[in-house]
């Protein structure tokens, strides 16, 4: 959902967190508010009031938007992320050597330090 930055004004404390959209380009601003991106995941997330701030002296021709963030939903597609790129690590660093005096071989290492954060966020490797 996006929301005319003409039509935003009036709900900043409301909005909360945002991206910042250019409807001139089709993209988002980036973080520092410096630059342009496609990728939602390198666009900058601002507090609503600073956003407007930042974009309040732009043209109409420029087409802001700001777009709400919700936090909870933004956080489980990271841990989805999470989830895809430990199990690549994990798989990468199978298949050691070590002998039965312990995990000493960097890829145990590696393996030990992804299996601890699996553990921090809650999850699992998909294949053990
Ligand atoms: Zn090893």
């Amino acid at each position: 959902m996006r929301i005319p930055i003409e039509q935003a004004k009036d709900q900043l404390r409301e909005l909360g967190r945002v991206r910042i959209w250019s409807g001139q380009w089709g993209k988002y601003w980036k973080k520092q508010y410096s630059g342009y991106t496609s990728d939602r995941h390198q666009a900058g997330i601002y507090f609503a009031t600073d956003a407007y701030e930042h974009t309040k002296h732009v043209g109409p021709e420029k087409e802001i938007y700001l777009e709400p963030v919700n936090a909870l939903d933004e956080m489980y597609d990271y841990l989805q992320d999470a989830q895809i790129l430990l199990d690549n690590v994990y798989e990468e660093y199978d298949g050691c050597f070590c002998d039965d005096n312990g995990p000493s071989c960097v890829k145990c290492v590696r393996r030990k330090r992804i299996l601890d954060m699996f553990e921090t966020l809650g999850m699992k490797p998909n294949k053990e």
